[in-house]
């Protein structure tokens, strides 16, 4: 391996992202999913240390005061996201790029703390209205945390422009081409 890289997929909650890095994750070896710390509680099938290290907001708090974060946010109120230090030093240390599927304000931020070895994507929804479909098909928002994200999405996407390419995620099978596109032609530069 020439480099340790690290790959960021942000985007507003229902955008895609999720199932665009699924997709890398399936088609690419070489790559591993970071996966981060929340202080939100398990939905239905997650799991533990694979989809996320589900922590007690006393933890999380522990975390961030003994600086064990990359970058943390309180993407939701009183719902804390993070990735650890020790999380992207055990990909690196299996040889492996890291990819991340994180809020844009922290996707950003491993963008600023690593310029030359990152590539940020936003992942854009057609529109607003779209967006809300998708979360409703989801079923696993409450009106309230829906709005929540609504509101949201519209303050992530003013700030699309800030990252380095964007992918409006019309029909799946043609964002995962160029997802994949993006980040061939990252790794290998
Ligand atoms: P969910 O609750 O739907 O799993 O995630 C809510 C939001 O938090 C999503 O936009 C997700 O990408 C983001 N998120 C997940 N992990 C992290 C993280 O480590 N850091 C940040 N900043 N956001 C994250």
């Amino acid at each position: 391996m020439k480099k340790r890289k690290l790959i960021v997929f942000s985007g507003p909650s229902g955008s895609g992202k999720t199932t665009l890095v699924k997709s890398i994750l399936q088609k690419k070896t070489g790559i591993e999913f970071s996966i981060s710390a929340t202080s939100r509680n398990p939905r239905g099938n997650e799991i533990n240390e694979k989809d996320y290290y589900f922590l007690t907001p006393d933890e999380f708090k522990r975390k961030i005061e003994n600086d064990q974060f990359v970058e943390y946010e309180e993407v939701y109120p009183n719902k804390f996201y993070g990735t650890l230090k020790s999380e992207v030093n055990r990909i690196w240390g299996n040889g492996c790029h890291v990819i991340f599927d994180i809020d844009v304000f922290g996707g950003l931020k491993i963008k600023n703390k690593f310029p030359n070895e990152t590539i940020a994507i936003f992942v854009k929804p057609p529109n607003l209205k779209t967006l809300e479909e998708r979360l409703r098909k989801r079923k696993t928002e409450n009106e309230s945390s829906l709005k929540e994200r609504l509101l949201k999405a519209k303050m992530e996407i003013e700030i699309a422009s800030k990252f380095d390419f964007i992918i409006v995620n019309k029909e799946i099978e043609k964002s995962i081409k160029s997802a994949i596109k993006k980040v061939d032609e990252f790794l290998n530069t």
